[in-house]
């Protein structure tokens, strides 16, 4: 498939898994320079003062840190194409569904080159992952926390009942307690990656996406979805790793290419 505005296909760009990276939140302390968009700084005002604020504050200053490394790591560099710096980097909103630039999925902006790159990036157990793919792919991403007493086991636990379909839970049901805790997990940081990619969210029309068994939810039946999936095993673009107990998804699928 020919990515918009290409004559000829660059070669494997559609082969490129997305670039992903993680960080923890305490990480941001060191980037003092990078500030927020007015519509970020308005939100962060909804947020508890003191560590509700703090957390979501240093979540998108290391969205555009880690953005700008994996971008200059990822892209070649020379007198036209100087070192992206997070600063420079501009979050901006795309929903799939209707185009609407006022809500939707994250994009990355980097103004006076012409480029735009899918972005989709999570916060949980402090720490912030993210993911980027060139032009106007599906992407989600989330990760969980393993030692989450949500996903602990008990019988007839509200999570399960309300996050899990009939074929999941039959399927959980199955298996020792420390596997039902870690794929618990997984699937949950796999439905919010689906209802992010998708753009439906984990409210739409479905309800919450399924990702198991017959009835899973379309993007992942689709031939040209790819899922990956994050552990401490899986070092990301930098090189570093996740924490034992996060496990993480990413979805991507091919986007319009008008
Ligand atoms: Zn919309």
């Amino acid at each position: 498939m020919l990515m918009h505005g290409q004559t000829a296909p660059k070669a494997d760009a559609r082969q490129t898994p997305p670039w992903w990276a993680a960080a923890p939140l305490a990480d941001a302390a060191a980037h003092p320079e990078v500030g927020l968009n007015p519509a970020e700084l308005a939100r962060a005002g909804g947020y508890v003062a003191g560590r509700p604020r703090n957390d979501f504050v240093a979540g998108r200053v290391l969205v555009r840190v880690l953005a700008a490394d994996v971008l200059n790591r990822a892209m070649p560099q020379g007198l036209e194409m100087p070192p992206v710096l997070p600063g420079e980097l501009e979050l901006t909103q795309h929903c799939p569904q209707c185009a609407s630039t006022s809500h939707g999925n994250p994009r990355l902006q980097l103004p006076g080159r012409g480029q735009g790159f899918s972005l989709s990036y999570a916060r949980t157990a402090g720490w912030v992952l993210l993911a980027l793919a060139p032009g106007n792919d599906l992407l989600g991403v989330d990760m969980a926390d393993s030692s989450d007493p949500a996903f602990a086991s008990g019988d007839g636990e509200l999570l399960e009942d309300y996050a899990f379909a009939p074929a999941e839970r039959r399927h959980l049901e199955s298996l020792a307690a420390p596997e039902r805790r870690n794929l618990r997990a997984r699937w949950w940081a796999l439905k919010e990656a689906v209802a992010k990619a998708s753009g439906d969210g984990l409210a739409g029309e479905d309800g919450i996406p399924v990702v198991a068994g017959d009835r899973r939810h379309r993007l992942l039946g689709d031939q040209g979805t790819q899922t990956i999936e994050l552990d401490s095993g899986t070092p990301d673009t930098r090189g570093n790793l996740l924490p034992s107990s996060l496990l993480g998804s990413i979805v991507w699928a091919p986007g319009a290419t008008a």
